[in-house]
């Protein structure tokens, strides 16, 4: 008898109790755009680029083991294109999954570089204490400002720099 995909995602329901999630953060190296969307609102628009793939599918296979090491029966994937379940000995696999980021579920959380600081006002939109170019009196002290991806969690460095600022428009 042939099962509908619905029985099959019930089947599945069923093992949730015994799967352990790990996720692997990527310090990402490809930039992305900010443009007016249709509605004239800003919209964010970003990809993975092959180098950062490679990177991410590394980890994949990385989290995997760490799943193996622990005692795993079995590894589910999550990747468009693979297997719904990996056996352990069958991991390998993961070496060759596709390298298209839609392939894969992921987030973005630490955007940065929209109004990158820097000395040059061809190049950056405030300078290094945040002070927009040419507009007096306008400061930017947020993610924004960061130049480059930090490769950790920001919001400490983001919170250390907002205060040294106030602090410098103080003087
Ligand atoms: C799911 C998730 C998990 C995260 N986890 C971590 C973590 O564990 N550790 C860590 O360090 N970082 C984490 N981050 C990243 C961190 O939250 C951000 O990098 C940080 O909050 C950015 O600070 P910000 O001040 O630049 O922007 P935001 O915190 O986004 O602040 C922008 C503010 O501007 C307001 N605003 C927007 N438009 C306007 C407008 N037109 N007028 C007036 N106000 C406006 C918004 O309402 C908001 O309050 C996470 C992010 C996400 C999404």
């Amino acid at each position: 008898m042939r099962c509908t995909q619905e029985q099959v995602k019930a089947e599945r329901l069923t093992e949730f109790r015994h799967i352990a999630m790990r996720v692997q953060a990527c310090r990402a190296e490809s930039v992305g755009e900010v443009k007016s969307a249709l509605d004239g609102k800003p919209a964010v628009h970003y990809t993975l680029d092959r180098a950062d793939m490679e990177r991410f599918r590394a980890g994949m296979y990385l989290v995997a083991q760490t799943h193996v090491a622990a005692g795993a029966r079995a590894i589910l994937p999550s990747i468009f294109g693979m297997p719904y379940k990996l056996l352990p000995n069958e991991i390998d696999k993961l070496k060759d999954a596709p390298l298209d980021p839609r392939a894969y579920v992921s987030i973005l959380s630490h955007l940065f570089g929209g109004c990158t600081m820097g000395k040059d006002p061809a190049r950056s939109v405030c300078d290094g204490r945040g002070r927009v170019h040419g507009y007096q009196g306008l400061h930017i002290a947020d993610a924004s400002a960061i130049p480059s991806n930090l490769g950790v969690n920001p919001q400490h460095t983001i919170m250390a720099m907002a205060r040294l600022w106030a602090q410098q428009m103080l003087d």
